[in-house]
């Protein structure tokens, strides 16, 4: 049998955490009706994902847990959830929320570093190739450039702070 749950202060300054990001206001509200389950578009996938499952978690202070589940990479953002919440929780926003909230911690799936770090060498997340502005100029169109500059410059002056985190080792 599972050991109980215990609320220590840990588990409510992750949850204090939570409710304190742009969207998860309402967090509290949360009634575990199951809407957002129900109408979770990646759930008709894989029945793992439970969006009410990572609220009640989350209300649980259930740091390690959330961060480290595959669940809150999986979302979609596609809002379904966030629309049809009769409690107005932003479930959304609480996901990209706790998103962030691993990264800070630098629990980061391989995949999203590989993303991360093609964002930060290239300003995007494919290389262009010579063969894609060859083809670009037949047509008329202007060549793109292989780097940002732009970002290259946010980077350096020690801005976009996820990205450099998510890039590390
Ligand atoms: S739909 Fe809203 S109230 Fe219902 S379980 Fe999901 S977050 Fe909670
Ligand atoms: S926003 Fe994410 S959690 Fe909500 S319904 Fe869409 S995929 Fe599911």
């Amino acid at each position: 049998m599972a050991d109980p749950i215990r609320i220590d202060k840990d588990a409510l300054r992750f949850c204090e955490e939570v409710l304190k990001t742009p969207g998860g206001e309402n967090l509290l509200r949360c009634f575990a009706c199951g809407t957002c389950t129900a109408s979770c578009p990646v759930r008709e996938t894989d029945e793992r994902y439970n969006p009410r499952r990572i609220i009640r978690m989350v209300l649980l202070g259930m740091k390690n847990e959330v961060l480290r589940s595959d669940f809150i990479w999986l979302c979609s953002t596609c809002y379904t959830c966030s629309e049809r919440c009769p409690q107005g929780v932003h479930l959304t926003s609480i996901m990209r929320a706790l998103k962030n909230i691993a990264v800070r911690e630098g629990i980061i799936p391989p995949s999203f570093r590989m993303q991360a770090k093609a964002i930060r060498e290239m300003g995007k997340l494919y290389e262009i190739e010579d063969f894609d502005n060859k083809k670009r100029a037949r047509m008329g169109l202007p060549e793109l450039e292989k780097k940002c500059p732009d970002l290259e410059a946010l980077i350096s002056q020690g801005k976009l702070k996820d990205i450099r985190r998510a890039t590390l080792p």
